[in-house]
This record gives structure tokens, C-alpha cells and sequence, in this order.
């Protein structure tokens, strides 16, 4: 199911926006300040995140800024001002879209549907561009081999999909929690060990040495991220 991070301190209008997406399929967590709503960001896998600029503590733009280190998927800015639209325009690592308050939620729920899809094309066609060839690895997309320096390696189903969703979307940190639920699913049975597990079968097949991966770097805290 699809998920979305609600971050907005006022409780009626976050309920608001919950009733909406829970009416229209997706799932949601709520978080009232800044600080939660990045640290549920960081340790759930969400599709798409909708941020009230005002918040108490931690703006959205400073949230916005601390998100996009770590995560590409659709910011949606909500702001009571409409003196804040050039702001959202002008910042650089922005949000994909605007909405100004009051707004409808049906206009809310189309919007989050939009950027949901255009985000999930973004990734899918990301995944059937070319092999990838880097720093001797290949990964071949289609016949699912990868060679490093040559030499064909055997990798399992779940260790070639992890190494091809890290390498496709090079340069961004995943958190384990996020990789567990998108290579495995969400019904899988296992946990986060399973991703460290098979992250370290990966390195012993690509890396010369594994303790000092050249590929896949480990970002203490946060995660995985392959290094283009
Ligand atoms: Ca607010």
C-alpha cells in the first residue's frame, strides 16, 4: 500500500488530510513537528511526503533541506501564506508541488496521485535504461548477470535486485528499512538484518575489499548508498 508521511502541526487539518488519503487507498502517518516528521522520514519507506511550511521548531523549508540529503521521493508544501508561493518556486532543492490553504482535499488527494506516479514512471524508467558499467561492474539489467573486472559473479535473486535498486538510483542513501520493504515487500517475513546480510554477500562478491567498499558505501545511521 502507498504510503505518505503527513508533517503539519495542526491537528484538525492533518486529520483532514488523513481521512482524505485513507478514503482514496493510501495509508498515513502524521507528525506535528519538524523533528518527527525527519525522523519517521528517515526510518519508514513513504512514497510521498506532504509538508506544512509553518511548523513549530524545524520550518519546512529547513526540513525540506535536511530530507532531500537522504531522500528524492515527492515533497507536496503546504502554506497558509500566499507570500510563501515565490519562496517554494525559488528554493532550490524544492518541493515538486504547492498547495495553498484552505484547499480542497480532493485537490490535495489528485495532486499526491499525480506525483505518485510520475515519481514511480521517473524510477521504472530509470530501471530499463542500459546496463550499468562502472568502476569495472557491470550489472546487466535484462539477462540479470553481473560481471566485476570480467569475471561473471553469481548473485541470488534478492542480492541482484538489491545491488541493481542501489546502482540504479546511485548517490542516494536508502535506510534499511526502506531497502527490506522494497526489495522484499512489505509482507516479508525478516527484518533490517536481512538487508545488512545481504549487503555484505554483495561487497565479498564486487568489492576487493570488503571493509573498505568502493561501491556500496555504508552512511552510519542512515543507511546504504551506492557511489556512482
Ligand atoms: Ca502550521
Amino acid at each position: 500500500m502507498q504510503k505518505i508521511l503527513i508533517i503539519e502541526d495542526e491537528m484538525n487539518i492533518a486529520e483532514l488530510e488523513r481521512d482524505y488519503l485513507e478514503a482514496n487507498g493510501f495509508e498515513s502517518d502524521i507528525a506535528t513537528t519538524g523533528e518527527e516528521g525527519l525522523k519517521l522520514a528517515r526510518t519508514n519507506s513513504y512514497n510521498l511526503i506532504i509538508l506544512d511550511l509553518m511548523l513549530p521548531g524545524m520550518d519546512g523549508f529547513s526540513l525540506s533541506n535536511e530530507l532531500r540529503k537522504t531522500l528524492d521521493i515527492p515533497i507536496l508544501m503546504v502554506t497558509a501564506r500566499k507570500g510563501d508561493i515565490d519562496k517554494i518556486i525559488g528554493f532550490d532543492r524544492g518541493a515538486d508541488d504547492y498547495i495553498v490553504k484552505p484547499f480542497n482535499p480532493n485537490e490535495l488527494v489528485a495532486r499526491v496521485k499525480a506525483h505518485i506516479s510520475r515519481y514511480d514512471r521517473l524510477i521504472n524508467r530509470d530501471k530499463k535504461q542500459n546496463d550499468i558499467q562502472i568502476r569495472g561492474l557491470i550489472i546487466h539489467n535484462d539477462s540479470r548477470r553481473v560481471l566485476y573486472n570480467g569475471n561473471e559473479k553469481t548473485f541470488t535473486a534478492k542480492e541482484f535486485d538489491l545491488l541493481n535498486f542501489l546502482a540504479t538510483n546511485a548517490n542516494i542513501v536508502f535506510s534499511k528499512e526502506y531497502l527490506f520493504e522494497r526489495i522484499w515487500g512489505y509482507d516479508a517475513i525478516g527484518d533490517t538484518s536481512t538487508v545488512t546480510v545481504h549487503i555484505r554477500k554483495i561487497r565479498e562478491k564486487i568489492e576487493e575489499d570488503p571493509s573498505n567498499p568502493q561501491f556500496i558505501e555504508t552512511i552510519w545511521g542512515v543507511g546504504y548508498r551506492f557511489k556512482r
